[in-house]
């Protein structure tokens, strides 16, 4: 989920006004709007938990502002003057909201479309044509936040240009609800797109100097406003983003080291509890990679931190882009000796840390609330929970007094047995999140983990 993005994202042409403002009026372009970081969603009838919405331009036209979208000059209207392009004006966009050009969805019988960024150069005079040409969906998106975009009209307006349809509705939803529903298609252009907008959304001022910021690039670069060139900057100093190298401002993505530690039989592994987690829930443990580290140092600090275990044969899995803001979970595994104390007092993240079986996870993983993340869902499990074990703890005291059930009571006690979901023991997430990949790849033996001797390293052959 979330990954293999199946857009080419054309980022040599984000420098290009004439391509960004040729393909985003395109009658196949499709938008994800976001609203604080919420996306749009449609709901119908028959699916009210809603899918995400893909709106065209036409539909979106009032959130977008004057035109031109992109290469604007310094009043309202205008375009940049010839004599004054630079690197500072590359598909520059100071007016509006920052869009996002996501990439093309290209049709996949003709695959590839080369599109040399000649054909977008300011001597090519046929950008039309080749726009016209190219056979594919193009993606963009935006935050409409600061528009302060009232949900009603929004949908009235939408009625009357035809995007909904009587009984359909639009409305911002929470992201993470989506989840279990979204297509993989849809969760790849959900995460770059949500990441992407939401770092626009953001980072409205320079760093360097708070200067206000704009947008360049289709929504991928940010430069401070006094480096426009029409900028008046008599009386202050220059903003030290424009000197050497530290000119702009790029998307971030921070990475995570995610990983679980297989004990020395292959047979054990490591999973832990965050305070922050709902009832009997464990995971992989994880951490943010820190300046001067690498993966191996992040993966083995973490494991230390957060559990007391020393490692070794650190060896990567896969990763996953988590979008909530920017994140790369960069899944691994790591072996670790069962046989010495687990600790989770030292930076006390974790509530619990223990080694499971394969036989216990796997029993989990077999049983149908065993995954769930639905956070409904593990309310209501939660509240079951607390009722059965309060009503237990009253059978117990009526029992202590020599109470006596009557018929009627041991019916219903026998009733609420019989129709009991069947609870696990502790709770893993599901595959959506590569902390569920890692330990059902662990569990299934689709990565095989021989016994080693503690601590000796078999290099990264046991992948
Ligand atoms: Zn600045």
């Amino acid at each position: 989920m979330f990954g293999g993005s199946p857009l080419n994202r054309l980022s040599w042409l984000r420098s290009s006004p004439a391509f960004l403002n040729g393909i985003i009026a395109s009658p196949k372009s499709r938008w994800i709007l976001f609203n604080a970081g919420q996306p749009l969603l449609l709901t119908k009838p028959d699916s009210p938990n809603g899918s995400l919405a893909f709106l065209s331009t036409p539909q979106v036209r009032p959130f977008l502002g004057e035109e031109p979208f992109f290469n604007q000059g310094q009043t309202a209207g205008s375009v940049v003057p010839t004599g004054q392009e630079s690197h500072f004006t590359e598909a520059v966009r100071h007016n509006g909201q920052p869009i996002v050009f996501l990439g093309l969805h290209e049709s996949t019988t003709n695959g590839h479309g080369a599109l040399p960024s000649s054909d977008f150069s300011s001597k090519s005079t046929d950008a039309e044509s080749v726009i016209a040409k190219i056979d594919g969906t193009p993606y963009f998106s935006m935050d409409v936040a600061d528009l302060d975009v009232n949900e009603e009209e929004m949908n009235k307006s939408f009625k009357e240009t035809g995007a909904i349809k009587d009984g359909e509705k639009l409305g911002w939803g929470d992201p993470r609800a989506l989840m279990t529903t979204m297509s993989s298609f849809d969760g790849a252009v959900y995460a770059e797109a949500r990441s992407m907008t939401d770092w626009n959304w953001r980072n409205k001022f320079c760093p360097g100097c708070g200067s206000k910021q704009y947008s360049l690039w289709g929504g991928w670069k940010l430069a401070c406003s006094s480096l426009l060139p029409w900028a008046d900057n008599s009386n202050r100093k220059p903003c030290p983003s424009g000197k050497g190298l530290h000119n702009y401002a790029h998307p971030r993505t921070d990475c995570v080291v995610i990983m679980c530690a297989v004990d020395q039989t292959g047979e054990k592994i490591l999973l832990g509890r965050s305070r922050k987690f709902p009832m009997k829930f464990y995971s992989a443990l994880a951490g943010f990679i820190e300046p001067g580290e690498t993966f191996e140092a992040a993966v083995r600090r973490e494991m230390w931190e957060e559990a007391g275990v020393s490692v070794w044969d650190v060896t990567y899995h896969s990763g996953q882009p988590w979008p909530y803001p920017a994140n790369l979970m960069c899944g691994f595994y790591c072996r670790a000796d069962s046989g010495k104390q687990v600790r989770v007092d030292l930076d006390n993240e974790l509530v619990d840390a223990r080694w499971y079986t394969r036989e216990e996870i796997r029993g989990v993983l077999g049983m149908r609330e065993g995954t769930r993340l639905d956070y409904r869902r593990i309310t209501e499990m939660e509240r079951r929970e607390m009722e059965g074990k309060k009503e237990e703890m009253e059978r117990r005291r009526r029992r202590r007094r020599g109470y006596r059930m009557s018929a009627k009571e041991k019916e219903k006690e026998k009733e609420a047995t019989t129709n009991a979901v069947e609870e696990p023991p502790f709770r893993v997430p599901p595959t959506t999140a590569i902390a569920g990949v890692l330990i059902r790849d662990w569990a299934e033996e689709r990565v095989k983990f021989p016994p080693v001797e503690v601590g000796q390293s078999v290099g990264v052959a046991n992948l």
